[in-house]
C-alpha cells in the first residue's frame, strides 16, 4: 500500500496516480502503439533522468523488436537563457532512416521537446514520434505533434515514478502531486 502523503525537503506531497494505475495504462500504451511500430525496428531514445523508470516499464509492454539509446539533456535554465538544449549525453549510434520513438516523462512547456525534436531531425531519422507518461495541457507552450500521452495533469508539481523534487522523490513508485492545503 502506497502512503498517501510524502514530505520531501520542506513540501509535503498527495498521492496522485499509484502504481497500479500507473501500470495499467503503461500497458494499454505499449499495446496501442505496438500496432503500428510491429514491423518498423524503431529505436527508443528516453530522455534522461526523469524517464528512465516509464522507459524501463514501456518497452516492456511493447511487443515488437526494437532496441535503445539514451540522451541526456542538460538542465532547463540553460535552455531558457540560450534557447537551445545542451546535450550531456548524445545519441551513442546512428540514427539515420531509424523509427526514432523519444520517451518523455512529463512535458510541462514543450521547449525541451520542441528543441530535441529539432535535433533529432538533423540526424534524418526515418520518422520521429513522442510518447510521454505526463502532459500539462495548460502549460504547453507549442504545437508538437503528439501522438501518446498517458495522463494530461493539471500544472501542480509532482515528483516519483522517475520525477523528482531537488534531487529527491525519483525512486517512489507512485506519483504524487504537490499539497498546497
Ligand atoms: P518543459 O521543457 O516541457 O517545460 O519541461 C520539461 C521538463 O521539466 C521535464 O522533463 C521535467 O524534467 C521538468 N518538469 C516539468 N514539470 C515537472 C513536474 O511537475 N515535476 C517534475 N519533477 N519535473 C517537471
Amino acid at each position: 500500500m502506497e502512503n498517501d502523503k510524502v514530505k520531501i525537503h520542506d513540501k509535503q506531497f498527495k498521492i496522485f496516480i499509484t502504481k497500479d494505475e500507473i501500470r495499467s495504462r503503461v500497458n494499454e500504451l505499449g499495446w496501442e502503439i505496438s500496432k503500428k511500430y510491429k514491423d518498423l525496428n524503431p529505436v527508443f531514445v528516453p530522455i534522461l533522468n526523469g524517464s528512465f523508470m516509464f522507459a524501463a516499464d514501456f518497452v516492456r509492454a511493447c511487443n515488437f523488436d526494437s532496441d535503445m539509446m539514451f540522451v541526456k539533456i542538460k538542465s532547463y535554465d540553460g535552455m531558457e537563457s540560450t534557447g537551445k538544449i545542451n546535450l550531456e549525453l548524445g545519441f551513442s549510434g546512428n540514427i539515420k532512416d531509424r523509427h526514432v520513438i523519444i520517451i518523455e516523462d512529463i512535458i510541462d512547456t514543450g521547449n525541451t521537446l520542441l528543441e530535441f525534436i529539432k535535433e533529432t531531425k538533423t540526424h534524418q531519422p526515418a520518422s520521429v514520434t513522442v510518447v510521454s507518461l505526463l502532459l500539462k495541457p495548460d502549460a504547453i507552450k507549442h504545437d508538437i505533434p503528439l501522438d501518446y500521452i498517458g495522463y494530461r495533469i493539471p500544472n501542480a508539481f509532482v515528483v516519483g515514478y522517475g520525477l523528482d523534487y531537488d534531487d529527491m522523490g525519483r525512486t517512489l513508485p507512485d506519483i504524487y502531486q504537490l499539497d498546497e492545503d
